[in-house]
């Protein structure tokens, strides 16, 4: 990573906002991100968000924390990403894909410089787009139970087998980052390795998993003697453990600029209670809707509150034991809140036909169906909660 540069000043901060707004307004392809419907559905959807994907790079507003030369910029400071972030959500712009940054990060810090040449630049232009091959069907919370088998061959390649799960983008990826059983005679995260596994690759079939929403968003992802070369091993055998956990504690950042996403939400809920009518009477006049639109939008600021400070202190290096698990659970939780009561109050009202208010309904439905995606996905909320207990407040553990 490029070293750390000064804090910018307010007004250079608001600079770099305006090229990012300017940016998302002459790049960003010409359809809604959608909310659990993330992953194109046809070839030209794919393309052009290939493209959007590729022009953030060349912008420097992805990547910019990568070293200078692999791409970063010698300016880049944290709060540039949160400002991106915010900024693709505000204007309900397809949000780059989050495996990409991860597996740019772990080759960064543990690749060879062959992979890092071969690989990043790929990266940067989008030819690839990576996906997580981490979770099975019996390691999910409990992922150090990952039973997907490498053999090493005696040419040095290896052979791998097993089964992958809930695989976000397996159907569209071009590379995986695998974590694989290596050592037959290990156990939990001992003898695990990282391995970059091209999704192409004889013996790897993909299988998309149609959620509640209607989408394809995860796949099973099945390996029957796929034979990766020898440089497809990321560091040493063995490391598998310490490499993704590193990469996963990367993933945090990211929310700081997900709170935009419950603005959101209480935008759409304000429109629905404002415009709706229950007995005559536009919701928001109900006493009891009223209360509980205020109530979610305090609880709206709380996360918000908690996730500025969290990023401030993570930017000044000042982090506590466990403020990744508060930041993840306060998020997601809050967007299951408000995006539950949101469908419910959609469900409750008549509107008059405006496109609006339509669209805002339409958009709490989405959300609501994609939020238990939030509580589970990259560890759900009681293991967050079991870290808390444990780590923050050293409470003990069965
Ligand atoms: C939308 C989505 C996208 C995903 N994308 C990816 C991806 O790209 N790559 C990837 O590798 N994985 C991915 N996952 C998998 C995700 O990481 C797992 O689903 C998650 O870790 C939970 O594992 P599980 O589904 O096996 O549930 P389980 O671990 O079986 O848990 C079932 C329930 O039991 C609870 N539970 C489990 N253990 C404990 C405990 N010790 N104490 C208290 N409660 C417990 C859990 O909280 C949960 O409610 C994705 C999942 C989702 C939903």
């Amino acid at each position: 990573m490029s070293a750390a540069t000064a804090r910018p000043t307010e007004a250079e901060l608001a600079g770099f906002r305006d090229r990012v707004k300017a940016h998302i307004a002459e790049h960003a392809p010409p359809f809604e991100a959608r909310e659990g419907h993330r992953a194109p559905v046809t070839a030209e959807q794919e393309a052009r968000l290939r493209t959007w994907f590729a022009s953030l790079f060349d912008a420097g507003f992805v990547g910019g924390d990568w070293p200078v030369e692999y791409g970063g910029r010698a300016d880049h400071h944290p709060l540039h990403d949160r400002i991106v972030s915010e900024e693709i959500l505000r204007a309900r712009a397809p949000r780059p894909v989050d495996q990409v940054n991860l597996a740019a990060h772990v080759l960064l810090h543990f690749g060879s410089d062959e992979q890092k040449s071969a690989l990043l630049p790929r990266i940067r232009s989008s030819e690839h787009v990576w996906c997580q091959l981490l979770s099975e069907p019996d390691a999910g919370s409990d992922i150090a139970a990952v039973r997907c088998k490498g053999t090493r061959q005696p040419d040095g390649s290896w052979v791998i087998d097993g089964q992958k799960t809930w695989i976000t983008d397996g159907h569209w990826a071009d590379m995986g980052l695998a974590l694989v059983r290596t050592d037959p005679s290990s156990s939990r995260h001992h003898g695990l390795s990282a391995f970059v596994v091209p999704l192409t690759a004889p013996g790897i079939e993909v299988r998309p998993i149609r959620t509640i929403n209607e989408a394809i968003e995860v796949n099973e992802v099945f390996f029957d003697g796929v034979t990766l070369a020898a440089d497809s091993l990321i560091g040493e055998p063995g490391q598998g453990w310490s490499i993704i956990m590193a990469g996963l504690d990367f993933e945090r950042f990211g929310i700081g600029g997900n709170v935009i996403l419950l603005e959101l939400l209480i935008d759409d809920l304000v429109t629905v209670a404002r415009h709706g009518r229950i007995d005559g009477m536009p919701a928001l006049q109900h006493e009891d809707i009223r209360h509980q639109v205020a109530e979610l939008a305090v609880e709206v600021e709380v996360a918000k509150a908690f996730i500025d400070d969290h990023v401030e202190r993570m930017v000044a290096g000042a982090e506590q034991t466990g403020d990744g698990s508060i930041a993840k659970l306060s998020f997601a939780e809050t967007y299951h809140r408000v995006s539950a009561y949101g469908a419910q109050l959609s469900a409750m009202v008549c509107t008059v036909a405006d496109p609006d208010v339509a669209q805002a309904k339409q958009r709490l439905k989405e959300c609501w169906l994609w939020s238990r995606a939030y509580t589970v996905s990259g560890g759900s909320s009681e293991m967050m909660r079991n870290i808390l207990a444990k780590r923050r407040l050293l409470l003990p553990t069965r």
